[in-house]
């Protein structure tokens, strides 16, 4: 008898339909002998929703009562959950992130979980009920609710799984897997059969559905995942530690994210703590930076550039502009019509080219270049929003992604 985490993400839970089909699935799973713990998002896009209607009352809700609201979402979704299973029959109960013994700490709207107490999960388990548990929402110190970031589900049903030492955690969704790059836009996509951590974590953080944050814990932890589709039974994409040889080629995906905006301040004077000057407060304010260009300078002056995600830049701009005031930089642009193009693979690593020979293939299909930074088994440019589509189907054709074996 294995224990296993099983997560169900919105699209899977859309309506009463579906969440029948989710409880015959998790219930088939109980029969073959196996513990379930099931965790679960919001239906549909209620988070969407919730988020909307507060948004209606005030234009920046204040954060505990919103993450009070959020956190609605996926009650919802667990108790109905919770009744399908019982009309199987199949017995179950729903629990709150807080009954689960969830312990968050951090921001609210971004909580991070501190600890897990899963007593109450590992008795109901005990007693032989599927255990149903809202994801994406903790308690903090003061026993307030806090979620824990949009995605936050699969950061829940991994670190459950961490805690509980499930045999795997299955992530189930409306795709089949992890794909070479996105089947809407490249239709000739392949459905990768594994991938290991440090890959799954680079196209989960630049493009791939996933909370990288839960990839992070997978690794940490050593669980080993599992990508599926619940509208399917077809085989989905391992995800652990080590995957077969042959598996290992170079190029594995090509990810893209149009969330992507840059700021640029122009003619910033050339000394020590100019950049620290500028981040401290960005960081302060809860902005990430991700890509930063500093160009060589003339005249003892730079222009300092760098990425935001768009859903920042108007906050980001906020912080820049009286802090480029104070340092006496020219001025400040922003471009928010930018998105990123992503190679990644391990093999990329111990071999030279892939870094030529993606420039050429984007010069080749007239995309300009905007910014370029890579880690070691990853390269991204940013480019034109409007190119980002075209830049990723020409970079699958060009490292034959829709071969299976090595691409070359
Ligand atoms: N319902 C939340 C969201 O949409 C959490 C999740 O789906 O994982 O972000
Ligand atoms: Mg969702």
């Amino acid at each position: 008898m294995a224990l296993i985490v099983q997560k169900y993400g919105g699209s899977s839970l859309a309506d009463a339909e579906r969440i029948q089909a989710v409880a015959r699935r998790i219930a088939a799973t109980q029969t073959r002998g196996d513990q379930v713990v099931a965790v679960c998002s919001a239906m549909g896009d209620a988070t969407d929703d919730l988020l909307a209607l507060a948004r209606k009352i005030m234009p920046h809700p204040e954060g505990r009562e919103l993450d009070v609201l959020l956190s609605t979402g996926e009650m919802v979704s667990c108790a109905l959950v919770a009744m399908a299973l019982n009309a199987v029959p199949c017995p179950a109960v729903s629990l709150t992130g807080q009954q689960a013994g969830i312990q968050a700490g951090g921001f609210f709207g971004k909580g991070l979980i501190a600890a897990i107490e899963p007593q109450r999960v590992l008795k109901e388990l005990e007693a032989g009920r599927v255990v149903v548990v809202a994801g994406f929402q903790g308690v903090s110190e003061d026993m307030d609710v806090m979620t824990l970031g949009r995605g936050g589900s699969d950061v829940t049903a991994v670190a459950l799984a961490a805690a509980l030492k499930a045999e795997r955690c299955e992530i189930y969704t409306d795709v089949a897997g992890i794909y070479t790059a996105d089947p809407r836009v490249v239709p000739e996509a392949r459905k990768l059969p594994e991938l290991d951590y440090e890959e799954m974590l680079e196209l989960a953080a630049y493009g791939a559905k996933m909370q990288p944050r839960s990839i992070e814990l997978a690794e940490l932890y050593n669980v080993p995942m599992l990508v599926a589709s619940s509208f399917t039974d077809t085989p989905g994409t391992a995800i652990r530690r080590e995957v077969s040889m042959e598996v290992r080629e170079r190029v594995r995906g090509v990810v893209y994210d149009l969330n992507v905006a840059k700021i640029t301040v122009q003619s910033v004077p050339d000394r020590p703590g100019v950049a620290a000057t500028l981040f401290e407060p960005l960081a302060a304010a809860g902005v990430s930076v991700d890509t930063i260009v500093q160009n060589a300078s003339i005249d003892r002056t730079t222009d300092l550039s760098f990425t935001v995600a768009r859903t920042d830049v108007r906050r980001a701009l906020e912080v820049v502009k009286p802090v480029a005031e104070r340092i006496h930089a020219r001025g400040v642009t922003s471009n928010d019509a930018l998105g990123k193009v992503s190679i990644v693979g391990t093999g990329m690593q111990f071999a030279p080219g892939y870094a030529a020979r993606m420039f050429r293939t984007l010069a080749d299909a007239g995309v300009n270049i905007e910014m370029i930074t890579t880690s070691e088994i990853r390269i991204t440019c940013i480019v034109n929003e409007a190119q980002v589509h075209e830049a990723v189907r020409t970079l699958h054709r060009a490292f034959r992604l829709e071969a299976s074996g090595a691409s070359k």
